[in-house]
């Protein structure tokens, strides 16, 4: 069966496969219906959850260096309605370039629900993958773009934002009425040194990676 029409639930923080060194995918993957399969669960795993901008194959419990962006999802959708899929596949990405300046962005992670912080992230990036087909393609990106490959990346080397994150708050829905209520969570002793005087704000435009 080529297509498994079972949903493919998001991988938790606190599940080994999220801090394992993903696997390259060798040549002999390149072009196969396994790999195909791969890709296809987790554009669908992605497809649903509507404010996921990009999934890495370790977040759907698969230990390959593979990640998929949706670009349509980079930037709040227009007031027309929501942009076309609009699909990217990444393959033993690897940085080939990236600006020595950073910037502050805000972050969260499909994999670590509920949680939002600060990150520094190189500004523009440019990244050389392979395709499913075994053809070798580079993009650069700036500002979301560069963060997405960035935090994408970092989830194959098995590193989640919530390691070098600041300003870390957790979303919670009140039981009672429903409401979202910010909670500020203690930063580790390892982001001591980074000072910050910005107040983490709340804001409907999450996007997830
Ligand atoms: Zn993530």
């Amino acid at each position: 069966m080529w297509y498994r029409a079972d949903m493919k639930t998001i991988v938790q923080d606190g599940d080994p496969v999220l801090r394992a060194l993903a696997s390259e995918v060798t040549e002999d993957m390149f072009n196969t219906p396994e790999l195909n399969h791969v890709v296809a669960d987790m554009v669908e795993a992605l497809d649903v959850e509507l404010d996921g901008v990009a999934i890495a194959a370790p977040q759907i419990g698969v230990s390959l260096r593979i990640f998929v962006v949706r670009y349509d999802r980079l930037y709040p959708a227009p007031p027309s309605g929501p942009l076309p899929a609009d699909i990217g596949v990444y393959i033993n990405p690897v940085f080939v370039r990236a600006s020595r300046r950073r910037e502050e962005m805000d972050e969260g992670c499909l994999s670590v629900r509920g949680i939002y912080g600060k990150t520094y992230r190189n500004q523009r990036a440019t990244v050389r993958a392979r395709t499913v087909d075994g053809g070798t393609f580079e993009r650069g990106g700036g500002g979301v773009l560069a963060q997405v490959f960035q935090h994408e990346i970092d989830h194959l080397d098995g590193v989640l934002f919530i390691d070098h994150a600041i300003d870390m708050y957790e979303i919670r829905r009140g039981a009672r009425d429903g409401q979202e209520e910010k909670v500020a969570i203690e930063p580790n002793e390892s982001d001591m040194e980074i000072e910050s005087d910005d107040q983490a704000e709340v804001n409907s435009n999450k996007s997830h990676e």
